[in-house]
Parts: C-alpha cells; structure tokens; sequence
C-alpha cells in the first residue's frame, strides 16, 4: 500500500520533471521540481508545515490557537490548510495588488484575511510589520497561543527545505546534480536547498534567478543592495537579505526580466503541458541562463513554485499583459 496519512503527509516528496525545450535548448538537463502539485498548491506547503510544527514544538501553539501571517498568498494558503488539518485558526494580512484567485482562495479555506494596501518594506504599514503586530496583540489575549510565522526571518522556513526539498532533489537525482537555481521570496527554498546540496557535494553551482524590482542581484553581483524596474510576478522579489539568507554562498546571480519569463511560461503550458505561474518562468529563464553559462552535459534543478490557475486574471489576461506592455501570445488572445 502506498497511502499518504493526510494532508500534512502529501506535502513534499514532488516529483522532479525533464524540461524538454530548455533541455534541448541548452544540452543540459534541466529539471523542474514540481512543486504545484503540493496538496495546497505551492513551494510553500514545505515552509508553512515546518514552521506551523517548528511553533507546536516550542509549545507557542496549543489546539485552537492562532496562525497569523502576512503573505503574498501562497504561504496564507499553506498556513490555512496546515490550520484547518491540524486544528488551528488562521490570520492572513496581504498587499491588495495579489492575485484575486489567491485571496479568493484563502477566504475559502478559512482564513480571516486582512487586505492591505501594498508599500515599501520600509514603511510601518507594510504586511508584514502589520501581521507581525497584529501576532503581538493577538498573542496577549488567545488562551491558545497565537504564533507570527515571520516566513522572512524564521529560520525554520529553510530548515524545512533543508530537511525535504534538498535531499529529495539529490535522492531523484542519484546525487547526479551539477546546479540548483531559483528566485527568492524569503529565500527559504534557495537557501534551504542550497544548504543541502553544499554539505553533499560543495561543487554543486547556486543560482539565484532574480526578478526586476528585487534587490539581490545587485547585492551578490556587486555587494549593493538596489533594485531597478519591476515585474508582475507574485511571491518573488526580495529588497533585503532576510534571515534565511545569511551565510548563504550565491555563484551565479542572474537579473530576468518579464519579457525573457513569460515567453517559457507560455511555452511550458502550450509545449509541454505545464501549467505555471510567473515565478515559476523566471526560475527556469534563470535555469536555462545557468545552463549556459556551465555549458551542455550538465545537470540543473529549478523549482516549479505554483500553478498558473493562480493568475489567470493576470499572467494569462491579454488586456493586464498588454496594459504592462508585456509579450501576449495570439492564442491567448
Ligand atoms: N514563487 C511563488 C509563487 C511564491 O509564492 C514564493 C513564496 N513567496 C516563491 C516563489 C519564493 O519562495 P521562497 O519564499 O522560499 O523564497
């Protein structure tokens, strides 16, 4: 019998998919860990179970007690499953620009979600200082305990993927990896992965595939944090090196604009079946970027983060792609 318990235990243990085209374009072998086959639907299952577990451990949270949390969505989705398997209530504060098909869902899976309007790190309003205050309040009144999750800064974030999504990649590989490549959120899969990788064969290359808007390319290239330009993906774009990125060795930093992502996107839906979205382009535009630079015959593993069905009202709408002035394919139009 091959059954998984429940949901907690469908999370992880994703399979890991040839990409033909970026395959054949480089001469490498590029690999997609398919993460939107999750049970919640994204990389962040991995984050928000190991930091919802890292918390009961700790004693933080007692059954009935509260999750709260700001996101670009994902990771409230993860938290809100992880929450209603487990018993616990959710709070999810999210910068109104995301996506109305992730805020549709977070409502449906219960969490009380709080929209807020969307503003630089810096500012006191900002998501996440806002549900990070909004845990403090909650904290002194819930007789059941009430956890931030703090996905940016809680080290438990990487040490999930230290402990799942780096050694699934190298068990799926046979050890037989030569780069691992991804965009950062809060960089819990880049590092966490990378973490266990290193500590198996030290000469494994670490890619960061960074989008315009974020800051760390600059910061890895050139030791200066700077960002230029913006981009219509969701959940990636970091202006700051979080917790969960100290001490992390970065080889190959590479900056992907839009117009270089959304074409794989299209094409891995059109080509190959692959439904994705947009971070999920920037991470194999990123892979296929390394791929080149280490030249054919190697091997080179990116994450595929979440499903496109997520952003059919903007990565796949013709009207929100051209109002941004991005490529839109004819036959989605
Ligand atoms: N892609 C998507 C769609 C996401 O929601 C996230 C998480 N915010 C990421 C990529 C980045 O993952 P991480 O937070 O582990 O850096």
């Amino acid at each position: 019998m091959d059954i998984r318990r429940d949901f907690i235990d469908a999370v992880g243990n994703t399979p890991l998919i040839r990409l033909r085209k970026a395959s054949a374009l480089t001469g490498c072998e590029i690999l997609g860990k398919a993460e939107f086959l999750n049970p919640g639907g994204s990389v962040k299952d991995r984050a928000a179970l190991a930091i919802v577990l890292d918390a009961v451990g700790r004693g933080q949270l007692r059954p009935g007690g509260v999750i709260v949390e700001g996101t670009a969505g994902n990771t409230g989705i993860g938290l809100a499953l992880v929450g209603n398997a487990l018993g616990y209530r959710t709070v999810i504060v999210i910068p109104d620009t995301q996506s109305q098909e992730k805020k549709d869902m977070l409502r449906l899976a219960g969490a009380d979600l709080r929209e807020v309007p969307a503003v630089p790190y810096k500012n006191p309003e900002n998501y996440v200082h806002v549900s990070g205050r909004l845990a403090k309040e909650m904290a002194a009144s819930e007789p059941n305990g009430a956890i931030w999750a703090n996905q940016f800064d809680n080290t438990a974030n990487r040490l999930g993927h230290y402990r799942t999504t780096g050694p699934e990649i190298w068990r799926q590989t046979d050890g037989k990896v030569d780069g691992f490549i991804c965009a950062v959120g809060t960089g819990g899969t880049l590092a966490g992965v990378a973490m266990a990788l290193k500590e198996r064969n030290p000469r494994i290359k670490i890619g960061l595939a960074d989008p315009l808007g974020a800051a760390l390319y600059h910061y890895y290239k050139h030791g200066e944090l700077k960002a230029e330009g913006s981009s219509i993906t969701e959940g990636i774009g970091q202006g700051r090196v979080t917790e969960n990125l100290k001490d992390i060795t970065i080889d190959a930093p590479y900056q992907i604009p839009d117009e270089e992502a959304l074409p794989v996107v299209f094409d891995l839906l059109k080509e190959e079946g692959l439904c994705l979205g947009g971070s999920s382009g920037i991470n194999v535009a990123g892979a296929i970027r390394l791929a080149r630079e280490m030249g054919p015959g190697h091997t080179i593993v990116t994450v595929l983060c979440d499903s496109g069905t997520r952003y059919l009202s903007k990565l796949f709408n013709p009207d929100f792609l051209r109002s941004k002035n991005l490529p839109t394919p004819d036959w989605l139009i």
